[in-house]
């Protein structure tokens, strides 16, 4: 049985990516940060469903917490097959109110968590020549937006990760690629006016906003057999709103 390692698992896109995982039968370790009440009753809901999994805590920005999550891990299941790095943060700011703290923080998570929770599942990958790193980016971190300077910032540092770490890779069998999600109904947007909604809406050829199982259902491909010889490739589930 293949274990996949989800980091912020607890809610939105993650949570339906675990759901997703489980019914594939695979050990699916739910990563979360401050939503313990929404991790254990979704490890509950999934233990009910007769699936495998655990649930651990760890802020994927700290290096130490994401390696004693890796050590449980690897007692309880024997490691990583697939990790998806999905946990980050985000939020609506004018670039001239973006302090050097909000930065900092915003890298940390959604740039660095996924440079600590790599490396710390690698070894295991690179002795088994066999693994899947699947990276969570974001529509705008292809096109840029307003007001969100430093989320698109990091969503574009993802990008070039996927790229250079799948050629680093690639002789290893270990695929990396990316999935850059359009709107997505979550509590990421949850800030959003209705108005911006629609408007999003207007700007999207399928008329609607995606669903986190448009992203989970992605991410469970680029996991699967199916997609072997595929690396260091951006997918995006948006609606059309790119082309
Ligand atoms: P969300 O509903 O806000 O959920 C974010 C998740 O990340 C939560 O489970 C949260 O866990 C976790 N998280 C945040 N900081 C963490 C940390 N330091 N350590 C560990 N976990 C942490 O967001 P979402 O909409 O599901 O987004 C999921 C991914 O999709 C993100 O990478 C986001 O950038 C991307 N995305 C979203 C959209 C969208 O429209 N929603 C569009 C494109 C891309 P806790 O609550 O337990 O802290």
């Amino acid at each position: 049985m293949k274990t996949v390692l989800i980091t912020g698992a607890s809610r939105g896109i993650g949570k339906e990516i675990a759901k997703l995982f489980a019914i594939e039968n695979y050990n699916v370790v739910i990563n979360y940060n401050n939503s313990e009440d929404k991790a254990i009753e979704l490890l509950k809901e999934i233990r009910e469903n007769g699936g495998s999994a655990i649930a651990v805590k760890a802020d994927v920005s700290k290096n130490d917490e994401v390696i004693k999550m890796i050590e449980i891990i690897n007692v309880e299941f024997g490691g990583v097959d697939v990790l998806v790095n999905n946990a980050a943060i985000a939020s609506q700011t004018l670039f001239t109110d973006i302090t050097e703290i909000e930065w900092d923080k915003i890298f940390n998570i959604n740039v660095k968590g996924t440079f600590n929770c790599t490396k710390a599942v690698l070894p295991k990958m690179l002795h088994q020549k066999k693994g899947k790193v699947i990276n969570i980016s974001s529509i705008w971190g292809i096109t840029g937006a307003s007001c969100e300077v430093h989320y698109s910032t990091t969503k574009a540092a993802i990008i070039g990760f996927t790229k250079s770490l799948a050629k680093e890779l690639g002789p290893s069998n270990i695929t990396v690629n990316c999935v850059a999600p359009g709107v997505i109904d979550t509590e990421m947007n949850s800030k959003l006016s209705s108005e911006t909604i629609e408007s999003l809406k207007e700007e999207t050829p399928l008329g609607i906003i995606g669903k986190p199982i448009d992203v989970a259902n992605t991410v469970l491909f680029l996991a699967s057999d199916k997609a072997n010889f595929i690396t260091g490739q951006v997918i995006s589930p948006n609606g059309g709103i790119l082309i």
